[in-house]
């Protein structure tokens, strides 16, 4: 396998920027028909564990978090040592652990434009036609879910999306040659950047 650090996933990442954009877009006309937003929501979607699957998810968060100012490089850096040790409390039962991402400064992002997708699309309603598995439900964040309880009148369709992250990612995988499977939090992503 090709060093991470010599690998050029520019073209992917390019790929995987517009694949967001088209996300931002169905999302928000989803926002406007449920006139939903996220703002000064209690529930904090950021200080739910959520687990990435995608190593192209991996380097855009990676090409976000070079972008930022050293000082607050660092700072997400402590933060994230701090969250993979109480992480490591609660492995297996992830669901019972409330701690914000460390890229969540003060309520806000920092990656903001290289978020992954779950980050993007969390909060409302939709679905995934899967190949084999049939259709897989998601019912919205816990805002959603206590503001709209009656209505689930549009839903996105993950479909498109997931499947041309996947397309991307197999390509990825085969420009790297690599086949090992890939699970971490943000904090765990950026916890790597040091050894890079
Ligand atoms: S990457 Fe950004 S949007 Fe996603 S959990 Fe972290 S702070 Fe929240």
């Amino acid at each position: 396998m090709e060093a991470l650090q010599d690998l050029d996933v520019s073209r992917h990442l390019e790929t995987l920027y517009q694949i967001y954009e088209d996300i931002d877009r169905e999302y928000q006309s989803a926002a406007e028909f449920y006139q939903f937003s996220c703002e000064g929501c209690e529930e904090n979607c950021c200080s739910t564990v959520f687990y990435h699957h995608t190593l192209i998810e991996y380097f855009a968060v990676l090409d976000g978090f070079d972008e930022l100012p050293e000082d607050i490089k660092q700072e997400a850096l402590d933060k994230a040592r701090d969250y993979i040790k109480e992480l490591n409390k609660y492995r297996g039962k992830e669901e019972q652990l409330k701690i914000f991402c460390p890229l969540n400064f003060d309520g806000l992002c920092k990656i903001y434009k290289h978020r992954p997708l779950i980050c993007r699309i969390h909060g409302l309603p939709g679905y995934f036609k899967h190949p084999t598995k049939g259709i897989q439900q998601f019912s919205g964040c816990k805002r959603f879910e206590k503001l709209k309880n009656q209505s689930r009148e549009r839903l996105i369709d993950r479909t498109m999306f997931y499947t041309k992250i996947a397309t991307l990612e197999s390509q990825l995988r085969r420009d790297m040659n690599y086949v090992i499977r890939f699970q971490k939090t943000i904090a765990e992503m950026i916890n790597d950047r040091i050894l890079l």
